[in-house]
């Protein structure tokens, strides 16, 4: 799985994955951890397929793999 990386020192951060800089910052290195944190979240949201009705949704990880309608429809059924 991928890590963010965060480079620089001081108060100017850059952040970067797999080599790739994502963002430089200003600020403080606990606002470039918490940066960081967002963008491997925001890494690790892809497209998937619904284990319910195929469509192709915007997935938030491993244990996201249901559509929100499919989630919607399991939801109303108990
Ligand atoms: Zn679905």
């Amino acid at each position: 799985m991928s890590a963010v990386q965060i480079k620089g020192q001081g108060r100017a951060f850059t952040l970067s994955i797999d080599g790739r800089d994502l963002r430089t910052m200003q600020g403080t290195y606990d606002q470039a951890i918490t940066m960081a944190h967002k963008l491997e979240t925001a890494a690790r949201r892809k497209r998937r397929p619904c284990l319910g009705c195929k469509t192709s949704f915007t997935s938030t990880g491993h244990h996201h793999r249901f559509c929100r309608f499919c989630r919607a429809e399991m939801r109303a059924m108990g």
